[in-house]
């Protein structure tokens, strides 16, 4: 294949943002030999945490994905219950839960917002439910006011994949506060990062002991720290969830600088939005869909051509232009690993499977400069189909 392009002119897809106090911060971490987890940095992080989302507490975690373990833990889910959750969703989401022996229920999800389709929520339930999952998609909240409805109702804890919606709400509360557990990721390519890491939102105080000791080992270190038990014990089943105090910091200067990298997500999204709107409307390409109530955070942007092979032809000559675009996630209900450890309805989730196939993403970082964003809707604007 010829490439078009000299190769120092690529727009990538994601360049994981630093900003001003990362190095210090570090530097600091490392001064103080205090390089562990849950020490001054982990404090400082959860505090900012906290406050930019209201949630009752925060634990910092390695990863979402461990945070997602940990919320399957605190739950005391047992072989043959079963999840409720998107098949549009990362593997982790999934994988957590099936990790305790439960039973991931995939659903389809809605083609506007491609989040859980809450009216395919109630028919999913059975008596064997234990949990519902959801996954706001590019930080565009779920029908969180339905959700809730329906979990309530059935007497199901709602947990919150909120890898994506860290500065997002939904009729002004922030989303992760809408679970009973909510989880965060800080992995390179989200909002805000610190190479790998996590946390875990506890809204409902009664899973607080629960939490911090399936995190910390399945003791209770974290009460005999606070002075309430003698010595620390192995209470529950747990594993090591602490997230170091070197990348506490990194975490902590980039929760400082939010504002800033959110200001310039927002910029790109607009730019997208605004100067692809007639070329999307022309060619029946669908824009991002945020439902009034909805404030998204600029996590992604993308968009959902009318069929498979005109995604991959606009696929193709964004990558021949040198644009990184890509694709997203493959419908976890219909993945080897999905048939074996989970179900879905008889019909499958038809709508999550046409979605995955048509969909692209641009890219979109802090650091992206306008000509960068340019380029890439030059590029799409140039696009002639066969
Ligand atoms: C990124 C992501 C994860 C995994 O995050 P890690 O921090 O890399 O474990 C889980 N769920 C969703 C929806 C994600 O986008």
């Amino acid at each position: 294949m010829s490439i078009a392009y000299s190769k120092d002119s690529v727009v990538p897809f994601n360049v994981p943002y630093v900003s001003r106090n990362e190095a210090d911060h570090i530097r600091e971490a490392l001064a103080s030999g205090k390089v562990d987890g849950d020490g001054p940095f982990a404090d400082r992080a959860t505090t900012l945490l906290r406050k930019a989302t209201g949630a009752g507490a925060a634990l910092l975690a390695p990863s979402c994905t461990h945070a997602l373990e940990i919320a399957a833990l605190v739950l005391e889910l047992r072989p043959g219950d079963e999840v409720i959750m998107p098949s549009f969703t990362f593997p982790s989401t999934a994988n957590a839960f099936a990790l305790r022996g439960a039973v991931p229920v995939f659903v389809d999800c809605r083609p506007d917002t491609l989040n859980l389709d809450e009216r395919l929520l109630e028919p999913a339930i059975t008596e064997r439910t234990r949990a519902v999952v959801v996954m706001h998609y590019a930080g565009v909240s779920c029908e969180m006011d339905e959700i809730r409805r329906v979990a309530s109702r059935h007497g199901l804890p709602i947990v919150e994949d909120n890898a994506h919606g860290l500065a997002a709400s939904y009729h002004g509360s922030a989303l992760g506060t809408f679970g009973v557990l909510a989880t965060q990721s800080f992995h390179a390519t989200k909002n805000i990062q610190c190479g790998e890491g996590g946390a875990l939102l506890v809204n409902d105080p009664r899973l607080l002991d629960g939490a911090e000791i399936a995190r910390d080992k399945g003791t209770n270190r974290c009460q005999y720290l606070r002075g309430r038990v003698e010595k620390y014990r192995w209470i529950e089943l747990g594993s090591s969830y602490l997230l170091s105090e070197v990348l506490a910091a990194y975490l902590t200067a980039q929760l400082e600088d939010m504002p800033r990298i959110q200001e310039r997500r927002h910029a790109v999204w607009n730019r997208y939005h605004d100067r692809l709107a007639d070329w999307a409307e022309r060619h029946r390409i669908a824009r991002p869909a945020v439902p009034p109530g909805c404030e998204h955070p600029a996590h992604l942007y993308y968009l959902l051509l009318p069929d498979q092979p005109s995604r991959d032809a606009v696929l193709a000559h964004l990558n021949a232009h040198g644009v990184q675009a890509t694709f997203h996630y493959q419908p976890l209900h219909t993945s080897s690993a999905g048939r074996k450890y989970g179900r879905s309805a008889p019909d499958g989730c038809p709508v999550t499977v046409s979605a995955a196939d048509r969909l692209i993403r641009l890219p979109l970082f802090a650091g992206m400069t306008t000509a960068e964003t340019d380029r890439v809707v030059d590029a799409l604007l140039s696009y002639r189909p066969a």
